[in-house]
């Protein structure tokens, strides 16, 4: 009697779920995520959570809910390293097919897991998530956040998309490409772009949801200012350049104050007004040159941290 081929084997998606502090969502996560796996038996999962250092229970209730699915692993870190190195060390770890990152406080519905998969199985390589609706209300918020995006993008050369947070599906290939980088200070939402063209990826809208159990671990303007600067910092060296155009226009300026005075003095016959425009024009220069001074000074920071080369996080794997 001929064997049979093998039957076809089903594909895996690894779920990376980062989690700080989050006690209070971890069963209730596990649950709903369960349910959404459930109708999807084409597909393996593996449900890789990565305790970020949590000070809370997080890590118990980990090794409760793996203690009644397999398909659960734990990336526990030693210390709090920050969502990004997180989110690094689920790349590192998955043995996905595909993989597919979700914050652990349920405000990226679990059931957009499915849309996700279903995209990856016609072919896209990249499914990202994009929230119709706004964390905070109110017309300020939308201003500012409107007006932070316009400045990040002009003076970035990566295009930081808004509204499009860590909430993505990515194949393998992908997953690949960015384990490339090998960076310590990275931000995947730049990264990407640096890979390939963004706007021709696959994009499904949702509707946030507000956060199960648990507070933020981020106050808003810190991480903005911290985006701003990091996703300008890393992708761009435009600052350099800004920085010498307005020496550069400081320095005419004050050429032309200085022709001023001369012709003043000398031709018109006019004693020089006052120390105000002289103290004025020196505190002027003198915060330029400290600005010029910073902006180079943080680029310096980022490098002394890369070629350190030190060790991203430190983790122990529970299989
Ligand atoms: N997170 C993390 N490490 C941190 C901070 C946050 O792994 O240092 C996780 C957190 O547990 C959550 C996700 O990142 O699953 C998003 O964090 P949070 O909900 O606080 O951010 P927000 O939704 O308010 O932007
Ligand atoms: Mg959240």
């Amino acid at each position: 009697m001929p064997v049979t081929k093998s039957k076809k084997t089903k594909k895996l998606v690894s779920l990376i779920l980062c989690m700080y502090n989050e006690e209070g969502n971890v069963h209730e996560l596990h649950r709903q995520v369960s349910d959404v796996l459930a109708e999807m038996p084409d597909v393996d999962f593996e449900i890789l959570y990565v305790n970020d250092g949590s000070r809370d229970r997080t890590l118990l209730y980990c090794h409760e809910v793996q203690k009644t699915d397999k398909r659960v692993k734990i990336v526990n870190f030693t210390k709090n390293f920050g969502k990004e190195v997180a989110m690094i060390a689920g790349l590192e770890y998955a043995r996905g097919d595909a993989i597919i990152y979700m914050d652990a406080d349920l405000q990226n519905p679990p059931k957009h897991i499915k849309d996700m998969v279903r995209e990856w199985q016609r072919g896209e390589k990249i499914v990202l998530m994009k929230r119709l609706n706004d964390v905070q209300p109110g017309l300020i918020y939308k201003i500012c956040n409107r007006l932070f995006y316009w400045g990040l993008n002009f003076i970035s050369d990566v295009k930081i998309p808004k509204a499009m947070p860590d909430f993505r599906l990515l194949d393998r290939e992908y997953v690949e490409f960015l384990k490339k980088f090998n960076e310590r200070d990275s931000m995947f939402r730049g990264m990407l772009s640096l890979v390939t063209d963004m706007s021709k990826q696959k994009v499904i809208e949702y509707t946030s949801a507000d956060r199960f159990a648990g507070t933020t671990k981020f106050s808003f303007s810190l991480r903005s200012v911290k985006l701003a600067i990091d996703s300008v910092l890393q992708f761009s060296v435009r600052p350099l350049y800004l920085a010498m155009y307005f020496a550069i226009f400081v320095g005419l300026v004050s050429f032309g104050l200085g022709t001023y005075v001369v012709i003043e003095r000398f031709i018109l016959g006019n004693p020089t007004p006052g120390y105000a425009a002289i103290m004025s024009a020196i505190t002027f220069s003198g915060a330029i040159i400290l600005f010029i001074q910073a902006i180079i000074g943080m680029y310096i920071a980022k490098i002394h941290l890369e070629v350190k080369k030190r060790p991203l996080y430190f983790a122990e794997y529970f299989e």
